[in-house]
């Protein structure tokens, strides 16, 4: 088996603790949630979907740090409960391989590529991006909703 090109960053447990410990206090911007479907609350900690029943958090996440033309900060779940973070970083998720738009940074943080791939070939579309010298870093986001899912890095 080759090994992967690309290496999956999941969000930080620290990121993760943070926002379950807002989300005890009420913060009005980390709001708890409780799943109802199977494919609407993917957790960027676990990089799964939550299942019907259980509880996520609703809180906003910079992907890209404030001070730059790029700079966004969106709406992203993560599972209420602690959860393991996700450990298989040289594989590609499992539960989003399809419905990912994916859009590779510079080391400045400037978008300077982005491709949908289909559902059999995102390792493929990752490569691709990563095989630009500029690219420092990309970044996977829902294609309908747009918000933040994961972090893919040079292994
Ligand atoms: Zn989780």
């Amino acid at each position: 088996m080759k090994s992967s090109t690309f290496r999956i960053v999941p969000l930080s447990t620290d990121v993760a603790e943070g926002a379950r410990r807002l989300a005890k206090t009420g913060e009005p911007d980390h709001v708890i949630v409780v799943a109802d479907s199977p494919s609407g609350y993917p957790c960027r900690h676990c990089l799964r979907w939550a299942k019907p029943g259980e509880r996520v958090i609703l809180f906003p996440y910079a992907s890209i740090p404030p001070g730059h033309p790029y700079s966004e900060t969106g709406p992203i779940f993560v599972h209420a409960d602690p959860c393991e973070r996700y450990a298989a970083t040289g594989e590609y998720p499992a539960d989003f391989r399809s419905g990912r738009v994916f859009r590779a940074y510079d080391t400045d943080y400037n978008m300077i590529d982005a491709e949908v791939a289909n559902e059999s070939d995102p390792e493929a579309v990752i490569e691709k991006l990563l095989q630009n010298p500029k690219t420092a870093f990309v970044d996977a986001r829902s294609v309908t909703r747009g918000c933040f899912t994961f972090r893919i890095q040079r292994a």
